[in-house]
């Protein structure tokens, strides 16, 4: 086939990282993405382990590095907004290597400016329909464009349409719980530090890069698998407000500061776990293939690990299947640190809230506390280093 033309569907973090290495390998790249501009919102990732190999490969790892949170200090706080424990972030997150931390918005401009002068960006489109025949797939837009592509990439994230069209509907894994993520005020006068605030069910977190700078904030609250529609925003910031109107801290300030920011994310925390990525010439990549979760903390670094493992296989014999061969183990230790830390997520009542907060309190003066944390945070670092690349 003499088609040099792939379309990856969606600009997140994923499909930017791929489009990055298929240039590279000499194809022509069209991203269609549904927002009408490139999405910013998002709190902070982590990009760990393999992924800082491949962001260092792009080239990029510098640039993401300056941008780094750099966040000084986690704080969890009483329903009065008393300090609780407070401890230096370099202690509880157990960095190593070339590890960093990102605003999610910041590392999707980073990988787009390092792409868009090569690959077509089509934002505001998305697919309409595929047919995957010996000529390649023939893609319909919703813009009514219509165009052969040799191979079509689903990185269009945890509600891929993409992976809806070609494998059908997949259930999510729902792993008991919603995120919901938008930028505020920062009354607090918060400065590169994270405070945490739980009750039974229910948990905030808020950062900001400064204390001039907005803060983002975070509700996450338990619930099983609810039945609402997520083009509709405004129904899910009903949601949250149902979740969190009236509890501790700064729960009503932070529900009157979502009613009026201007970005919102929210979303299930879910996993998706498939049985296959691919179908003939079309395959998926990042959370449309196999989302670890935000729960995981490792969504960013398996979607660029993904990207890297991809865009060395795409079009060469036996290409997918290698793909997923080579990724698989790797997505399958990401996954279940995912599931793990789920359950620890959104700790479900007063007596595992207590045991946390006594553990925060007498960790600095543990005479091996980095060695407690180096346990503790040793599957995750397993799993992010699951891949040789
Ligand atoms: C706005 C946003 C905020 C997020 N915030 C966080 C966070 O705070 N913490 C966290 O752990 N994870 C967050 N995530 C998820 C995180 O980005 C991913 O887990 C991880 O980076 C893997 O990225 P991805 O590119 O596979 O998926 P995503 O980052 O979800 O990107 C998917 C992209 O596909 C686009 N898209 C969706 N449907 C279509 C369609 N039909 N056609 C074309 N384009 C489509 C989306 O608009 C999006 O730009 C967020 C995702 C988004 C979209």
């Amino acid at each position: 086939m003499t088609n040099r033309e792939v379309l990856i569907s969606g600009a997140g973090v994923a499909g930017p990282a791929l489009a990055f290495w298929l240039v590279r390998a000499g194809w022509r790249v069209t991203v269609v993405e549904r927002a009408p501009e490139l999405r910013a919102e998002g709190y902070k990732v982590d990009v760990r382990g393999a992924a800082t190999t491949v962001l260092a490969r792009m080239g990029l790892h510098e640039a993401a590095r300056e941008r780094d949170t750099g966040m000084r200090r986690i704080t969890y706080v009483k329903r009065d907004g008393r300090p609780i424990a407070s401890l230096p972030a370099d202690l509880l997150m157990g960095r190593r290597g070339d590890d960093l931390e990102i605003m999610r918005g910041d590392l999707g401009r980073i990988l787009f400016d390092a792409t868009v002068g090569d690959v077509d960006y089509r934002f505001g489109d998305a697919i309409a329909g595929l047919a995957d025949g010996p000529d390649g797939v023939e893609v319909t837009f919703e813009s009514g464009a219509r165009a052969v592509f040799a191979f079509v990439v689903g990185a269009d994230g945890l509600h891929s349409a993409t992976r809806r069209r070609v494998l059908g509907e997949t259930p999510l894994n729902h792993l008991g719980a919603y995120i919901s993520i938008f930028s505020a005020p920062n009354d607090l006068g918060i400065d590169r530090e994270e405070i945490m605030y739980t009750e039974p069910g229910r948990l905030i977190f808020a950062y900001a890069m400064g204390a001039g700078e907005q803060a983002l904030v975070g509700m996450t609250f338990a619930a099983g698998p609810l039945d609402h529609d997520r083009r509709d925003v405004a129904g899910q910031k009903d949601l949250v407000r149902a979740a969190f109107a009236g509890r501790g801290w700064r729960s009503d300030a932070f529900l009157a500061a979502m009613d009026t920011s201007a970005d919102f994310y929210f979303d299930s925390i879910s996993q998706v776990e498939l049985p296959s990525w691919s179908a003939g010439r079309v395959t998926l990549l990042g959370d449309a293939a196999y989302c670890p979760s935000p729960a995981s903390g490792q969504g960013t670094s398996v979607a660029l690990t993904g990207a890297y493992v991809l865009g060395r296989h795409l079009g060469t014999p036996g290409g997918l299947a290698a793909y997923e061969a080579e990724m698989r183990p790797y997505v399958e230790k990401n996954m279940a640190f995912g599931r793990k830390m789920a359950r620890d997520m959104v700790p479900g009542s007063r007596l595992a809230i207590a045991v946390r907060n006594y553990g925060m309190r007498t960790l600095r003066f543990h005479p091996r506390k980095e060695q407690v944390i180096d346990k503790v945070l040793a599957p995750m670092h397993e799993a992010a280093n699951a891949i040789v690349i």
